[in-house]
């Protein structure tokens, strides 16, 4: 790549280490991990269950204390950015998708997806035409004013990776989205994500087990004994 067509560097880690010390002996589940993903950039990370790819995830957003490394958010190094700070600096840069939907009961599919929105002032109805276009997107339209009690399995997990979207956030971290879906809504899903990587430059660290879509990402990289492998 030429140095005019580089992009920037969306989300990075450097010499990354956890290690529990809740159990009987400590265990180092990372150990030196080295990241970068640009923007525009789709990264898979496969491993083995229990392997640390959800602890990579949390460390990668800051929710979780870190052993010793470093993790930057475009330029800026989390360990500068504390409480309120890192909270309203992730809320605008970062959206996170679980394997298992964090949707409200008491608020419909709509009201869901533009909360964080609301939650960043933006109008009502601001909030909720942005969030009318992504779940369109999703083929969701007709289920808008749906409960997520009222809607199937796959549709609330279409509907539970919007609000990770509806911000625009520079780093899209996946954790499992497409895990317990059939294929179609796994497809679905996946390009959502993926066009939100490509169409709004943003960077998708996703984690995977289908390594049919993990092939169908920029890069794979494989979680093995805590230290990340090409
Ligand atoms: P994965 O997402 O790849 O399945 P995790 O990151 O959830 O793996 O877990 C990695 C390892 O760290 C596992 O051995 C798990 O038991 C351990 N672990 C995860 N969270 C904690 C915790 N809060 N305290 C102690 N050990 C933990
Ligand atoms: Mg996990």
């Amino acid at each position: 790549m030429s140095k005019s067509s580089a992009s920037a560097i969306a989300i990075s880690c450097k010499g990354l280490t956890k290690t529990y010390v809740s159990g009987p002996q400590p265990i180092t589940v990372l150990n030196d991990v080295t990241l970068r993903v640009l923007q525009g950039e789709s990264v898979a990370i496969v491993g083995a269950s229990g392997s640390g790819k959800s602890t990579l995830l949390h460390l990668l957003g800051g929710l979780d204390a870190l052993t010793a490394g470093e993790v930057q958010w475009g330029t800026r190094p989390l360990s500068l950015l504390k409480g309120d700070a890192r909270d309203r600096a992730r809320n605008e840069t970062l959206g996170f998708v679980y394997q298992f939907h964090h949707l409200i009961g008491e608020l419909t599919a709509l009201e869901n997806v533009a909360l964080p929105l609301r939650i960043r002032r933006l109008a009502v109805t601001s909030a909720q035409a942005r969030a009318s276009e992504l779940l369109s997107g999703l083929g969701l339209q007709e289920r808008m004013t749906h409960l997520p009690s009222e809607l199937s399995g796959g549709e609330r997990q279409r509907t539970a990776i919007a609000p990770a979207l509806a911000g625009n956030p520079s780093c899209i971290l996946a954790d499992e989205p497409t895990g317990n879906l059939d294929r179609q809504n796994a497809d679905r899903v996946f390009e959502t994500l993926t066009n939100a990587c490509k169409q709004q430059g943003a960077a998708l660290v996703l984690v995977t087990h289908a390594a049919e879509l993990a092939a169908r990402c920029d890069r794979v990289l494989h979680l093995v004994d805590g230290v990340l492998q090409g």
